[in-house]
């Protein structure tokens, strides 16, 4: 009797298979990188390189983290455990307006840049693409180009109001990255340069990402005490010009203004009942994650400070204790340590979960892997929604839990193949105890692992734990059809 060959077998696992349809029980067979058999595969007799035993334990697709910094950690530090160990299989970069590419003409530069680290950036996205593919990814990645860099590459003066020319070489440079396989347009409104501009250039910009059928995601403008006015700029733009919109990192800050996600939560309900393609991401901590800004020092209580060019010595340390180590003000502590990283603490957690349990919402990390000290959402976030949010407070189901972090987000950004246990999709798994999966990252201690994740694959290769011969990722690139 002749039995097929597998590369590998999965076997005796409860398949949570992405759609958010209820878990059963079976085998996975996998060859040539993508899922060939689901069921009873008599694992006896069928023939499998690699065997994975899985019982007890939940067989999901491999996490699609939608929102990442990780741009150019692909090339400095490609291991990329930050991920691996979460069971994150594919990520989103280019967030926030900063992206690998292209780079700013001499003299430009921006604060937020730094939220990539130092390592250099890259021309164009079809160098960039290029040495990704070069030196193979770890997981899947898919990026956005960022409104900043399209900005500091086209602009003599990246803070005033593009002329006609600059706008038309933003313009070109976008719909170039677009053409090499980026997957949309991202704005940072809440930093320079990207907050300078106006409407007309950004609905310039979201038109050229529809006129391919690509993305436009957004760090909005405020998410204070102008947070509304903020969410219906963007949905407004991607209603405007025919684009599928994303609200990155979704959230109300400052107490005057926690509770204000019923509200703009309805407002983007009413968009998408317009017909807009909306969706939002989040990550699931009460505290947020960026460069040190000293303005918020005379308004946010608790600042803990993640790196400090001038002060290294000073990651990990409050704002306020610095302060009265210094016998200064908060302000001027801030001026001082500048530049610099920092967690701001000055979110509701019943916002958080509003924002979560959105049916249109994905979870994201917006980790910053080069932080010294970082936000533990950098290494926790996703065991966190499944220990915090499934198992403790019950306030998703596993299934609707792993579909956030699934289908929803492939579907979201075309990732076509991913996001779910299908036969002929490509075999990105992730296999964990529902009993044991938790965050182990805290505020004082933030590159714990994650604990209970056993298994992850990427493109049918084991990547947790072990260093695989070749990397297995993918650079996914959208297609480039034109609309
Ligand atoms: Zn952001």
């Amino acid at each position: 009797m002749e039995h097929l060959s597998y590369d590998v077998i999965i076997h005796g696992g409860w398949i949570v298979d992405g759609t958010g349809e209820p878990r059963y029980r079976a085998d996975i067979g996998i060859i040539d990188q993508k899922i060939f058999a689901i069921g009873d595969l008599n694992v006896h007799y069928a023939a499998a390189a690699h065997l994975i035993d899985a019982h007890q334990r939940v067989v999901a697709p491999g996490f699609i983290d939608v929102h990442g910094h990780d741009d150019l950690m692909f090339v400095a530090r490609p291991g990329l455990e930050w991920k691996t160990s979460q069971g994150v299989t594919t990520v989103i970069v280019g967030n926030c307006g900063v992206s690998a590419a292209p780079r700013p003409i001499a003299g430009n530069v921006a604060a937020a840049l730094a939220l990539l680290g130092d390592t250099p950036l890259f021309g164009s996205f079809s160098a960039y693409f290029a040495q990704l593919e070069a030196i193979r990814p770890m997981i899947n990645v898919a990026a956005l180009v960022g409104h900043a860099n399209l900005r500091l590459s086209a602009m003599s003066d990246p803070v005033a109001d593009p002329n006609p020319q600059e706008q038309q070489t933003m313009e070109t440079l976008l719909d170039q990255a677009l053409r090499a396989g980026a997957i949309g347009l991202s704005t940072g409104l809440a930093y320079a340069p990207g907050g300078n501009a106006k409407t007309a250039e950004l609905l310039g910009l979201v038109r050229v990402a529809a006129k391919h059928g690509a993305i436009h995601t957004s760090h909005i403008r405020n998410e204070a005490d102008d947070v509304e006015a903020a969410v219906d700029e963007v949905l407004s733009l991607g209603h405007e010009a025919g684009c599928a919109t994303v609200i990155s990192h979704h959230k109300c800050m400052m107490p005057a203004n926690w509770g204000r996600t019923v509200r703009t939560l309805a407002n983007f309900d009413g968009f998408r009942n317009q017909g807009i393609k909306a969706a939002m991401d989040v990550y699931p901590y009460n505290a947020s994650s960026t460069i040190l800004i000293p303005e918020r020092s005379d308004l946010i209580e608790d600042i803990k400070i993640t790196w400090s060019e001038p002060h290294p010595e000073c990651a990990g340390a409050y704002l306020s204790d610095l302060a009265a180590r210094w016998q200064c003000s908060r302000r001027e502590a801030a001026e001082r340590l500048t530049p610099a990283g920092a967690i701001y603490f000055a979110m509701e957690e019943a916002d958080v979960q509003r924002v979560l349990s959105h049916p249109c919402c994905m979870v994201g990390s917006d980790g910053l892997p080069d932080d010294e000290n970082p936000h533990p959402r950098l290494w926790g976030t996703f065991p966190r929604v499944l220990r915090k949010y499934v198992r403790q407070t019950q306030l998703l189901t596993l299934e609707h839990a792993v579909a956030k972090m699934t289908s929803l987000p492939a579907s979201v950004f075309g990732l076509s193949g991913r996001g779910k246990v299908k036969v002929g999709m490509h075999a990105d798994i992730v296999v964990f105890d529902p009993d044991t999966v938790q965050d182990r990252a805290t505020w004082e201690s933030p590159t714990l692992r994650s604990a209970g994740i056993d298994h992850v694959l990427v493109n049918g290769v084991e990547v947790h734990a072990s260093t695989p011969p070749i990397r297995p990722g993918h650079v996914l690139k959208r297609s480039t059809s034109l609309r």
